[in-house]
């Protein structure tokens, strides 16, 4: 099965794809996360796994639990659709529900995603978040915050064949406050820090210009 998350930065995409393969990890699957090189976004047992590996697109997986963290920046941006990378991908995306594989990808926003990965997907599941991203918020007592805190999120879920309306479920805060200790909210996705394959635009010009 393929789920996509789709909504807001901090609109609790990653932590709820965290809680799932949280729970497969407990069911006994293996799980797999594209954490970057520098720091790892899930706090409990994973392997690592990136569409960015050039091997991502071959590998054979069974049973498992995948997770993709911020996907279009992960190599499966529908603006490289064409890449023989992203031509991979949607023939595994093909394979892998046939294997018994979980994947749950999100992104900020629906288009931006590969087309085939896109309409592989049997659930597409919408996080809207309260309050909305503002500049900056101010509790009651006069705290400061960079942005406001969640006090529930709302989750739309449709199935990809469905012809009604999403079906909607509320979180609110208690329970997201108890996601956090499941992954890191401050790790940040770029091609760039998840392989040493993909290409770095100032080392590729110190090796070009200056070597
Ligand atoms: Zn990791």
């Amino acid at each position: 099965m393929m789920y996509q998350r789709w909504g807001d930065n901090r609109s609790y995409k990653t932590a709820f794809n965290a809680w799932e393969a949280y729970k497969a990890y407990k069911r006994g699957m293996t799980v797999y996360c594209n954490c970057p090189k520098t720091r790892c976004i899930l706090n409990f047992p994973h392997e690592h796994l990136s569409p960015l590996d050039p091997s991502f697109g071959q590998i054979e997986v069974y049973n498992c639990c995948i997770v993709t963290d911020q996907t279009e920046s992960s190599g499966l941006d529908s603006r490289t659709a064409l890449a023989v990378r992203t031509r991979e991908v949607g023939y595994f995306a093909g394979q892998a529900k046939k294997a018994g594989v979980e994947w749950w990808y999100d992104s900020l926003r629906h288009q931006r995603l590969d087309k085939t990965v896109r309409q592989f997907s049997d659930w597409y599941i919408h996080h809207i978040r309260y309050p909305p991203l503002m500049k900056v918020w101010y509790d009651k007592d006069g705290k400061y915050h960079d942005w406001p805190p969640a006090q529930y999120v709302k989750l739309g879920v449709i199935h990809r064949d469905s012809t009604g309306s999403p079906k909607w479920w509320t979180y609110n805060r208690p329970f997201l406050e108890k996601l956090h200790k499941l992954y890191n909210t401050e790790v940040q996705i770029r091609p760039s820090n998840q392989t040493s394959e993909s290409i770095n635009i100032p080392v590729l010009h110190k090796q070009l210009v200056a070597p």
